[in-house]
């Protein structure tokens, strides 16, 4: 993460101030060379996640919204954001879902600070487990040799409870916290993989994809920084620690090349993401997303014959068994 600090002083110590108003300055954003002050910044956030909200979701044809919750600042600021934007529509319903995924010593606190903030905000909260729709935990991945990291395992049986629960809860749409350093992380990793149609299937997803419930994210062109400093001055509870697992996670690699860049050509995010939308809407025409088939063993939508959360599933299995055998 790039952050600056939230007073910022000039090189001679004095106060630097806000670009609109000239009251103190809590931040710098590089890539807009805007200085602004706590109530400035929070206009500049809300306006861009309020025209993210406008162009993503029909509200005329949602009733039902499922925000996912990790009691990280992202999905907790995304939640607060929505509750006040769109809380006040008796219609539409908002409601959490926090998944854990069987990590001692991390998953608990998260799901802690999750139930706290939707006390707070009287929102119900679903938790869902990967030992209930899996049968298996992350721990008990960590504890075997195999050829990819946790991370690859976690990712895909997430998405998969996810899209289970979600349409379970009768989700219209999937909310996501993922800001503008995820989005410009994960086009990236893509690309370097040449996975397009992976890609496409990011979010936010314009079009439906049978068998998906389509993810919108409010904060996709809101860099962490901010996420991070609202998610404080709005006093949201969330847990900062890692996952033990994330040192073995190749997203930060991605992420360490993406800080060096932006630090150098400040916006680099932001025209990334423009290029993966370029992209998108290019698909709108010439379908780049292969056609999806039922998963012969879950019923989720796949590209072969088994889904890849079944294949995982069935190879851990298979290893603890020999492991208890041996
Ligand atoms: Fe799962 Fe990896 Fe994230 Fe930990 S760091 S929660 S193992 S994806």
């Amino acid at each position: 993460m790039i952050f600056e600090p939230h007073s910022i002083p000039n090189q001679d110590g004095n106060m630097i101030r806000c670009d609109r108003c000239g009251k103190r300055a809590i931040i710098f954003t590089r890539y807009s060379g805007l200085h602004l002050c706590e109530n400035h910044f929070d206009e500049f956030f809300m306006k861009r996640v309020k025209r993210e909200i406008r162009k993503q979701v029909d509200l005329k044809k949602v009733k039902t919204l499922v925000v996912a919750l990790s009691g990280g600042k992202d999905s907790g600021s995304a939640l607060l954001v929505l509750k006040r934007i769109l809380g006040k529509i008796p219609a539409l319903k908002i409601i959490a879902l926090s998944i854990n995924e069987g990590i001692s010593g991390y998953r608990g606190a998260s799901i802690e600070a999750a139930g706290l903030l939707c006390e707070m905000l009287k929102i119900e909260h679903m938790i869902v487990s990967f030992e209930d729709v899996i049968g298996l935990t992350i721990d008990e991945v960590t504890l075997l040799n195999t050829a990819l990291t946790p991370c690859s395992y976690c990712g895909v049986w997430r998405k998969k409870c996810l899209n289970i629960a979600a349409k379970d809860m009768g989700a219209d749409a999937l909310v996501m916290g993922h800001n503008l350093d995820d989005m410009a992380q994960s086009i990236l990793m893509n690309v370097f993989k040449a996975e397009v149609d992976r890609m496409l299937r990011m979010g936010p997803h314009r079009r439906i994809i049978p068998g998906f419930i389509p993810r919108i994210m409010p904060f996709k062109t809101i860099p962490e920084k901010e996420t991070f400093i609202w998610a404080e001055l709005n006093e949201i509870p969330f847990v900062e620690d890692s996952c033990p697992n994330s040192v073995t996670a190749h997203r930060g690699l991605f992420r360490d090349v993406l800080n060096m860049v932006e630090r150098n050509t400040p916006g680099t995010r932001h025209r990334l993401l423009k290029t993966y939308e370029t992209i998108y809407a290019m698909n709108d025409n010439r379908d780049l997303i292969p056609k999806l088939n039922k998963c012969t063993v879950c019923y989720e939508p796949t590209s072969g014959e088994k889904c890849q959360a079944c294949l995982f599933q069935i190879e851990i299995k298979k290893m603890l068994q020999e492991a208890k055998a041996d």
